[in-house]
């Protein structure tokens, strides 16, 4: 038996575990190089998400910044559309023209092995400033991404990740930016599909099982089992699959993996608290995009807000206005 520790939508033949669905309940979106969750979409034969969306950002000031979709402009060598087709209200030209040094950066970072070591050891608050970004420019493009997109300022995140997210995100082509949501949770209109159909195919799918500890060989020195408090289920393979602060607590109840410095070392890595919440207004409230991002209003913290009559089904004839909005 091959056994897939954790989560409900790491797929395998054999047995999957979580104890919930954790991130799936709230709004996700998929941006364009999302292929392999495209393909998979089509392979279910589901159609689960909404149509290319625009987003904007704003500011104490009001609006700031409208994205078009980058897919139906003329295409233009990356990154210039990004930088022309974006329409800033009030940043100057000169402030966006400041930040064009930081291409060597981009493209100098290949996310080797060789490149995180050179730029991980310096904030992106750090890196901007060195390639001339203008105070403004940090404050009122580059930080606000940050914040919305790795839910930390400037300060508190690497430069590799920065120039990752960057890349990845944003100026590798001009389309990247351009983004779908899902038309309900994740959860509902994504993973139970897929879920049934890995059910068919004989995966069972064990929930509410939480993950305590490895049971090793001391022999081979390989893991051959794993253990949910004191049941005890045989694998051949052990696939993590959770984030920091789970896999934290892992460690913290795993006298096996305690023994590992790789495991232990996880115990360094720090964490960001995010706030979800869903608003019901009495009344209907146009807004101009379904998606937006917000800074500005403190200066470690970033926001956004989802009109979700806009892109969850269920929501579409609603009298009231129902927001999805998440802060760090
Ligand atoms: C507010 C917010 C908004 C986001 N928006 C987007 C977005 O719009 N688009 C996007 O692409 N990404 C978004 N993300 C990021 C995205 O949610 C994560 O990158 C993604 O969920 C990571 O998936 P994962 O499978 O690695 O981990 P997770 O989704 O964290 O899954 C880990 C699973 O392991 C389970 N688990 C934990 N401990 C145990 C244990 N001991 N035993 C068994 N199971 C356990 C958990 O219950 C969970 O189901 C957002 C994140 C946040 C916080």
């Amino acid at each position: 038996m091959f056994l897939f520790v954790i989560v409900l939508h790491e797929s395998g033949a054999g047995l999957s575990f979580s104890h919930q669905l954790s991130c799936h309940h709230f709004l996700a979106g998929f941006w364009y190089p999302y292929k392999n969750i495209f393909a998979l979409v089509d392979e279910l034969g589901i159609q689960p998400f909404t149509n290319w969306t625009q987003s904007a950002q704003y500011s104490p000031n009001g609006l700031e910044v409208e994205s078009p979709i980058f897919q139906d402009v003329p295409r233009l060598p990356s990154p210039l559309g990004t930088f022309i087709y974006t329409k800033f209200l009030r940043l100057p030209i000169w402030d966006r023209l400041s930040s064009l040094p930081l291409m060597y950066a981009v493209v100098d970072f290949d996310n080797s092995d060789k490149s995180w070591r050179k730029y991980d050891t310096r904030t992106a608050r750090e890196l901007f400033k060195e390639f001339g970004c203008s105070e403004r420019v940090y404050k009122e493009a580059f930080n606000p991404m940050l914040l919305v997109g790795l839910f930390a300022p400037g300060e508190q995140c690497s430069a590799a990740a920065t120039l990752g997210m960057l890349y990845y995100f944003i100026l590798a082509h001009q389309p990247d930016f351009d983004v779908v949501w899902c038309r309900g949770t994740v959860g509902e209109r994504i993973f139970k599909p897929w879920i049934a159909r890995l059910e068919q195919q004989g995966c069972e799918f064990l929930s509410r099982k939480r993950v305590t500890d490895v049971v090793l060989d001391k022999v081979s020195g390989l893991v051959t089992g794993i253990l949910c408090g004191n049941e005890l289920f045989s694998a051949d393979a052990v696939v993590f699959c959770v984030g920091i602060s789970a896999m934290q607590r892992i460690v913290a109840s795993s006298p096996v993996l305690q023994e590992r410095d790789e495991f232990l070392n996880t115990c360094n890595l720090g964490a960001v608290d995010v706030l979800a919440v869903r608003l019901w207004l009495d009344r209907k409230v146009s807004i101009p995009r379904p998606s937006n991002a917000c800074f500005g209003f403190d200066s470690s913290t970033g926001w956004t807000f989802f009109d979700l009559n806009a892109l969850h089904d269920e929501y579409q004839d609603e009298q009231v206005s129902c927001q999805s909005a998440a802060a760090s």
